[in-house]
This record gives structure tokens, C-alpha cells and sequence, in this order.
């Protein structure tokens, strides 16, 4: 079988958070588990590309109309198949060169380019995949264009499978934009329409053969509440299914990991873990001696980031020199600005990085004791099962992912600590529930052995997606 996955990410060629995680993963295992599984994404400028490190060889090339203005595209493949699966790059210089991913003026231009290359390559390729995998919005046209593109016949049989990473972005756009989408049945316009707008991700949920969420927990969710798309997942819920994210525990590796100051395994993780935290606390001015608590990710609402500077200076308050805060993040000016003011008087307790550094993150689940996500949307959520795997305890919000992988240690075989509210009063809750397991040495370690014994390798997930491909034949 052989799959094709098409995405705005993929680690480590260009990744924002966990939908790059996921497209850099999943094809590896599922070429482990004996299927071909390409990836194509844009040829952004970043380090991967530009680094002179990786050879490329043009495999098509084309043009494309955006509006008025024609553009020349190449679509590249990477040669020496570093990455364990085929990467295949969509250049498209004036729109896709970009230093970064999203947040360009011209995003939806950028995406819906990126879509037609694809296409249009594909419908002259020899060689077409058993399955189109298209991930999140960006992606999301795709299987509208295979069914109704008056040009993409040549593709309406191909399955096209759509991975919905987060329901919150839609890539919504105006009908004053119809112009931006190669001519198609135009009896099948209302199968782009959502409220009015031109909604790629509502498009793909009618339109694709089958769709799915990162977690099952995050597939109920959605059916109540998904930024106004929960009647149309509803109607749409037979072809609906969740399957739970793995991780790359070939990248996520402490006792392999070259990024972290010491690598340790289960048995020295007492040790190991201690000199991670040493290493760490050295460069933020931390106290080693005192549990440290650690959030990373984007600091938007959906993460409850908002709630960090309240929640840091609560709970110093407290306790006071009885735990340490370290914040890796970026996103929302306001919450930046906060968590920078919250530092200038909690002297040697709490420091905060600003901004993506990937190797840091890598040092935060190994030299923390608890991993923070008092997350309001958590469609599956990574970070939790890096924290465990580094035996890191997560304290999270009993919401989407965090419910199918984190047991609260008040159950049996608890791994983290779990809280309902995404309210600073049920994080300090939670904080003082891990102070006093903290306390307790037999206890909090066999919370933690247990976290790291945890399996959320990969495997199962990739035979699961095996399974929905084949049914669809
Ligand atoms: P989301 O995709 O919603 O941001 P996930 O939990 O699925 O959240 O994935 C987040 C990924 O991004 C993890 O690999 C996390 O370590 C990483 N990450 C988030 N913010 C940063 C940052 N500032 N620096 C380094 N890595 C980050």
C-alpha cells in the first residue's frame, strides 16, 4: 500500500507543534509495518533545505494561477531518505520561500497554491498513491478538488483520508476568494459553505472518505462543541473515528537523547534526572534542590497560558521556596509580557524563555519534576507522553487527549495528576497535591517508573490508520 501524506508540517524539516510531530512520525512506522509512506509539504527556507546538508532532486515541474499572477512551482524529492520515508517539497517561490510556517498576510493563498501543485503533480504522475492523507485545513481541499475539480479526474478514486489535528483553525475564507479555487461542478458549491464563509475544514468533512481525531476522547468532545462545526461532525460522524497519537520514542529517547545534559534510563533515573535539573537550574537561575514545575508550548488560551502568571504567583506565594517555574514559550503578546513581569520578583522560583528552541524543550521534560497543560483544548496532546517517557509527571486538565493517556496517581496505575477546571484555583489545587507526593519519595517514584513504562510508541496507532486505508478499498 502506499500513502500519501500531504501537510503544512513535518518534523524535522519544518515543524510549529504537534502536527509536525506527527507527519515527521507516522510515515516512518508505517514503513516499518511494510507500507510506502511519502510525505509532500512546502519547501519553506528553513534550516532543513537551506543547510546544504540534504540533496534534492526535481522531480516535476509546473504553474499555477493565483488570481491574476502566475507562478512557476517544482516539486522536489529529498534522495538520500534521511528521514526513514519519501519527503517530497513543493517550491513555489513568492509564495511558499517563507522563513517561517503560518502567519503571513497571504496564508490562504500560500495553502491553496501549495493544494493545487500537489494536485496537478499528482495528476501527472505515473505512480499514484492507494491513499491521499491530508492533515488538518491547510490540506483540506484536497478532497474536494479529487471529487468535483473538473482537472483532478484522474484522482476521484483515490481514497482521500483527512486527520483533523485541532477543529479550532478552519482556514476559513471569504466567497469573494471563489477565484482562488480551480474551476469544479459548481452544483457542488455548497459543499465548501459553512456559515456563510468558504470553510476548507468543513469541506473536508463532507467530502473526504473518512476522517478522524487525534484522540478518541477529543472525537466526543467535538460532536458538542467544535467551533461551530459540531451539527456538521454529527451528521457526518459514520465516517468518523478517533485513533489515539504515538510518539517517536526513536526521537524521544532519554537514555539516547543528545540534546539533554545526561542520558539515564528507568533504573539511574534518580540520577539522571538530578543532573539534568542541575544543568538546567545552573542556566535559569533556579533552585536544584526544590521540585521544578516546567510548561511548554504555545501560550494561547486553548493551552490555558493565560492562567501561568496568576497560577506562578499564587502558588510562590503559597509555598514560598518550596518549588520552581520554568516557562518555554511564545505566542500571545499580553501572556509574553505577563509571564516577563511575574519574573522580575520571583527572583531564583520561576524563569521564562521566550520564544522555539527545540533542543530546550528536550531539556525540560528530562531536568523537570511535573510537566504543567491546564490546556481549555487539548485535541490529543504530545507533551504529556514526552513528560512521562522522560519521566516528567504531567499535571493536566482532564480534557480531549489528556483524558485517553494521563491517570491521575490516586488511581491505580496513576502516571500524573488530573484536575476539571481550567481555573488557576484547580491548578494550585493540583500543585499542592504534587508538593505532597513529592514529599513522599516511595510514592512519587513509583508514580514516575510508572509514567515511563507507559507505552505510546507508535505502532499501534500506525497499524490503526493501516486498517481504516484498507477498509476503504
Ligand atoms: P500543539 O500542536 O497544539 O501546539 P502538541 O502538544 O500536540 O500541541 O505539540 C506541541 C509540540 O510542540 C511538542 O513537541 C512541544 O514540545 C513543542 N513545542 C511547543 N512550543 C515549543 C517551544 N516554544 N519550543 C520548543 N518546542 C515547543
Amino acid at each position: 500500500m502506499e500513502i500519501l501524506h500531504v501537510s503544512a508540517e513535518c518534523y524535522p524539516v519544518a515543524k510549529v507543534g504537534g502536527l509536525g510531530d506527527v507527519v515527521g512520525a507516522l510515515p516512518k512506522y508505517q514503513y516499518e509495518a511494510g507500507s510506502i509512506a511519502k510525505v509532500v509539504m512546502p519547501a519553506y527556507r528553513t534550516a532543513f533545505r537551506e543547510n546544504g546538508q540534504h540533496q534534492f532532486e526535481l522531480v516535476h515541474q509546473g504553474g499555477l494561477w493565483v488570481g491574476h499572477d502566475w507562478y512557476h512551482f517544482n516539486v522536489w524529492k529529498e534522495s538520500a531518505n534521511v528521514l526513514g520515508f519519501d519527503l517530497y517539497q513543493v517550491d513555489i517561490p513568492g509564495l511558499l520561500d517563507t522563513a517561517g510556517v503560518y502567519g503571513y498576510l497571504n496564508d490562504t493563498e500560500r495553502f491553496l497554491a501549495f493544494q493545487v501543485a500537489v494536485l496537478d503533480w499528482l495528476n501527472e504522475w505515473q505512480h499514484q498513491p492507494d491513499v491521499i492523507h491530508c492533515h488538518d485545513h491547510h490540506t483540506s481541499l484536497i478532497p474536494f478538488l479529487t471529487q468535483y475539480g473538473y482537472k483532478y479526474k484522474r484522482l476521484k478514486d483515490i481514497p482521500t483520508v483527512l486527520t483533523i489535528h485541532n477543529a479550532q483553525y478552519q482556514g476559513q475564507f471569504g466567497w469573494d476568494k471563489l477565484y482562488l479555487i480551480p474551476s469544479f461542478d459548481l452544483w457542488k458549491s455548497g459543499m465548501l459553505d459553512w456559515n456563510g464563509a468558504i470553510n476548507p475544514l468543513a469541506a473536508a468533512i463532507k467530502t473526504c472518505w473518512h476522517f478522524n481525531t487525534v484522540s478518541p476522547s477529543y472525537m466526543e468532545e467535538l460532536f458538542h462543541s467544535a467551533n461551530g462545526l459540531e451539527s456538521l461532525l454529527s451528521a457526518e460522524r459514520g465516517k468518523a473515528r478517533g485513533i489515539l497519537n504515538g510518539i517517536d520514542d526513536k526521537v524521544w529517547n532519554p537514555s539516547k537523547d543528545p540534546m539533554i545534559a545526561a542520558k539515564y534510563g528507568i533504573r539511574d533515573v534518580v540520577k539522571g534526572k538530578q543532573a539534568n535539573k542541575a544543568a538546567l537550574c545552573e542556566t535559569f537561575e533556579l533552585d536544584p534542590e526544590l521540585p521544578l514545575f516546567v510548561f511548554i508550548g504555545r501560550l494561547v488560551g486553548d493551552k490555558g497560558a493565560d492562567l501561568l502568571p496568576e497560577i506562578i504567583g499564587r502558588a510562590l506565594a503559597e509555598h514560598p521556596r518550596k518549588l520552581n517555574f520554568l516557562v518555554l514559550g511564545s505566542g500571545d503578546a499580553h501572556t509574553e509580557w505577563m509571564l516577563q513581569q511575574t519574573r522580575a520578583y520571583a527572583d531564583e522560583h520561576f524563569n521564562v524563555y521566550i520564544g522555539y528552541n527545540e533542543a530546550l524543550s528536550h531539556q525540560l521534560y528530562a531536568g523537570a519534576d511535573y510537566l504543567l497543560m491546564p490546556s481549555r483544548v487539548e485535541p490529543c496532546g504530545l507533551n504529556q507522553m514526552y513528560a512521562m517517557r522522560y519521566g516528567t509527571i504531567p499535571i493536566v486538565r482532564a480534557t480531549g487527549g489528556l483524558i485517553d493517556t494521563v491517570t491521575d496517581f490516586g488511581d491505580e496505575g496513576g502516571t500524573g495528576i488530573r484536575f476539571i477546571h481550567a481555573s488557576a484555583g484547580d491548578v494550585l489545587h493540583a500543585i499542592s497535591r504534587a508538593l505532597e507526593l513529592y514529599g513522599t519519595k516511595t510514592k512519587f517514584s513509583k508514580v514516575r517508573k510508572t509514567a515511563m513504562q507507559r507505552d505510546h510508541s507508535w505502532d499501534q496507532a500506525a497499524q490503526q490508520y493501516i486498517d481504516l486505508y484498507t477498509s476503504l478499498k
